[in-house]
């Protein structure tokens, strides 16, 4: 998703292909067989669309690019699919963009993090630490299940 209006030297942020693709999705095999899941045909596909993907996918992509020979998906088919890689930790969804990523950490039920570049649209996820905003808001009762950081700026090369 390298936006038009991104006239910064040509960086492209690219997806998997080929054997690393095929890597990823095996491991992500082995990962569901661990865990009594299944990666059923539509989980993978759209798993494949966004490892293979050059940034964030909104589900309107998704659902245009599932068919390999052009037909789109049926909505809930994608939307069901997210629902599960984003439970099992294979894809996170950056709510500002309202899009999906694949988690490049491999790291099950980790809090993610993204640095997104307002000129290009790249996001690179990072792991955070949240320890003070938890003790904080434990401080002020509250039970927390979840934190989002989505920080905004340029990247390397829209900055240069
Ligand atoms: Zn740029
Ligand atoms: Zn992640
Ligand atoms: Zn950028």
């Amino acid at each position: 998703m390298h936006t038009a209006s991104c006239q910064h030297d040509d960086h492209s942020h690219p997806g998997l292909t080929g054997a690393p693709l095929r890597g990823a999705l095996a491991a992500a095999e082995r990962r569901c067989a661990e865990t009594q899941e299944r990666l059923t045909p539509p989980r993978r596909r759209v798993l494949e669309l966004l490892l293979g993907a050059d940034g964030p996918q909104k589900a309107y992509d998704l659902i245009a690019a599932y068919g390999a020979a052009g037909e789109p998906a049926k909505p809930p088919t994608v939307y069901r699919a997210l629902e599960f890689l984003e439970r099992l930790g294979f894809a996170h969804r950056i709510e500002s963009l309202n899009a999906y990523v694949p988690c490049r950490l491999e790291a099950e039920g980790h809090q993610a993090a993204f640095l997104i570049c307002d000129c290009c649209g790249a996001a690179q996820e990072f792991e955070p630490d949240f320890t003070a905003q938890r003790a904080a808001a434990e401080a002020a009762g509250y039970a927390v299940s979840g934190i989002t950081l989505e920080a905004r700026g340029l990247c390397p090369a829209c900055r240069a």
